[in-house]
């Protein structure tokens, strides 16, 4: 039967609520489980390990490879929409899936994400509206593209175009012969060299956009990275400028709309020292900095992932807690000689405001993102205080 939207969650489908779909099975995926099933809808996850932090919480799984036509198949015949929380899903998987069942975000959508060319070639678009243009940047696919490279753009950072994340597929270099050397390295692949910028600070905004075209923001986060790993994000009064706020909210609509995109986005930007805001990059879907939204929200990412995949209304949120998410990577759970550790998780939970989540991976690994922390309170002294305190108790630099 062809899904009609609104698919409202108490909809029954043979017997049972609607079910809602998603590609990939990782700790994304587990919280936008938990969205759904808040609701009422039945879940179904796509990911091939059986173990994964979304395949744990969900009503079903298909465990298959995310291009396996047969597991798209029959993913297509028993979710009734399916998104993505994962950005590196074959578009065509998407693209297949949209043949049968409402997909969001679409299978384009994504493969502009997922391509750093064309990722950079749509913000250059989309800065003739908005005025928020990307660092200075140059593709690089051969041998003579890398010798035409301006010199301006030295040092810099290049980033393969494809299959990025967390810092991953990039390489710092800061004369010709490293650039070329650097290039070489990635297989000849096809690259993008940025400019290396000054940064004061980075931050981020998160947009859902309806069917419809009706958009809804939340707050401005502030970031801060740590070897190209998110660490921290700080969402409270004051945590930046306010015309530097309503500069990266505006570009990052604009963005949004000139994709007619459908679902969470979420753009990341650099303020550079001079105040200068550049945008980095996006993600089609829920993102690490949104986490806190759950906890401090009226209304979190992964609930306006839920209603745009379902074609619910998408009030405006509303932030009610002063938010500092903490990101806790494998390497908390070893000691300086490598040894494993136990963490004072009653310390950190006496404290108030502490929400902790932990993505049901069993193994802890060297920035393997194993959960995070999200600290809550009434105002921004408050928040900092609590949150700096759980840093010292789990052995995190302070902020
Ligand atoms: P993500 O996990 O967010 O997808 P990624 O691996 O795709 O990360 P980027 O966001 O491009 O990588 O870069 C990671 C970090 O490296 C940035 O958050 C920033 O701290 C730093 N960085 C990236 N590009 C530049 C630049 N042009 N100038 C200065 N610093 C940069
Ligand atoms: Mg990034």
């Amino acid at each position: 039967m062809p899904t009609s939207l609104p698919l409202l969650p108490d909809s029954l489908i043979n017997g049972r609520p609607a079910m809602l779909g998603v590609l990939g099975g990782g700790q994304l995926g587990r919280m936008f489980v938990h969205a759904a099933q808040a609701l009422g809808y039945d879940t179904i996850v796509l990911d091939p390990d059986p173990t994964s932090p979304a395949g744990l919480v969900s009503h079903h799984q298909i465990q298959a490879d995310y291009s396996d036509p047969a597991a798209l198949a029959d993913l297509a015949a028993r979710a009734q929409a399916i998104t993505t929380e994962f950005e590196n899903v074959p578009a065509d998987a998407l693209a297949v899936l949209a043949g049968q069942r409402p997909v969001a975000p679409a299978a384009e959508a994504v493969a502009i994400a997922q391509d750093r060319v064309r990722e950079k070639a749509h913000f250059v678009r989309s800065a003739q509206s908005s005025g928020v243009a990307p660092a200075p940047h140059a593709v690089i696919e051969s041998e003579a593209d890398l010798a035409r490279i301006p010199a301006d753009l030295l040092p810099g950072i290049l980033k393969t175009a494809r299959l990025g994340y967390d810092g991953k597929g990039q390489a710092r270099v800061a004369t010709r012969d490293e650039l070329a050397a650097a290039w070489r390295a990635t297989g000849g692949v096809s690259c993008v060299l940025e400019k290396m910028l000054p940064l004061a600070l980075e931050c981020s905004v998160i947009v859902a956009r309806g069917r419809d075209g009706e958009l809804a923001s939340l707050p401005v986060q502030r970031n801060l990275h740590r070897g190209g790993i998110l660490a921290v994000t700080e969402v409270y009064e004051g945590n930046l400028p306010e015309a530097l706020i309503q500069k990266a909210l505006a570009a990052t609509r604009q963005i949004a709309n000139d994709l007619q995109y459908v679902g969470v986005l979420c753009v990341e930007f650099f303020v550079l020292e001079d105040g200068t805001l550049v945008v980095n990059e996006m993600a089609p879907r829920p993102h690490n900095s949104g986490h806190y939204t759950v906890d401090a929200c009226d209304c979190s990412q992964f609930d306006l992932q839920v209603r745009t995949l379902a074609g619910l209304p998408l009030p405006a949120p509303r932030q009610h807690s002063a938010a500092i998410m903490l990101n806790l990577l494998g390497d908390l759970w070893f000691d300086a000689e490598g040894q494993a550790r136990a963490l004072p998780w009653s310390e950190v939970l006496a404290l108030p405001g502490a929400h902790l989540h932990l993505y049901g991976k069993v193994e802890a690994r060297k920035g393997r993102k194993m959960g995070h922390l999200t600290m809550t309170g009434a105002n921004t002294e408050d928040v900092r205080a609590s949150a700096l305190r759980a840093a010292a108790f789990l052995g995190l630099e302070a902020f």
